[in-house]
């Protein structure tokens, strides 16, 4: 179990519940959540909490880069944990992290070599939207 309280510290965050709270929701692997989800499912442990420092908080966190940002296909934004590189697949309602090192260089470089004199490729994020085949046979 990480240490979310050193984690906002060396951060400079304030530590409150909330933020450990939300933490321990979104460092679940394969997790991306609403502010409006985190917040549903806090507010029975933490009656005080509202909507609103659910929202400072998660901006809060993402600008100390430890979370992302994440549109889901009904374009609700949803956070994650901070990763690293890696592409998500979306389907419905449902947000799957696909880590493939390699394939994720392959299409960085061949973005960052198409766009070679006229932009300086720092990042990529990306959206693969479809639907999961069965995976029986
Ligand atoms: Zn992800």
């Amino acid at each position: 179990m990480e240490n979310f309280k050193e984690i906002l510290k060396e951060k400079n965050l304030k530590v409150s519940s909330a933020r450990i709270r939300i933490m321990e929701k979104l460092a679940q692997p394969q997790v991306h959540y609403s502010a409006e989800e985190l917040f549903q499912s806090l507010t029975t442990d933490l009656p005080g909490l509202s909507l609103a420092t659910v929202y400072k908080n998660l901006e809060d966190m993402r600008l100390a880069g430890l979370l992302r940002l994440v549109q889901s296909a009904n374009q609700i934004k949803k956070y994650e944990w901070e990763r690293g590189d890696h592409f998500h697949l979306v389907s419905d309602n449902k947000i799957t992290d696909l880590s493939d090192e390699q394939l994720f260089e392959k299409v960085r470089d061949l973005i960052a070599g198409a766009l070679k004199d006229k932009f300086q490729v720092e990042g990529l994020d990306v959206q693969i939207f479809g639907r999961p085949l069965s995976a029986s046979n």
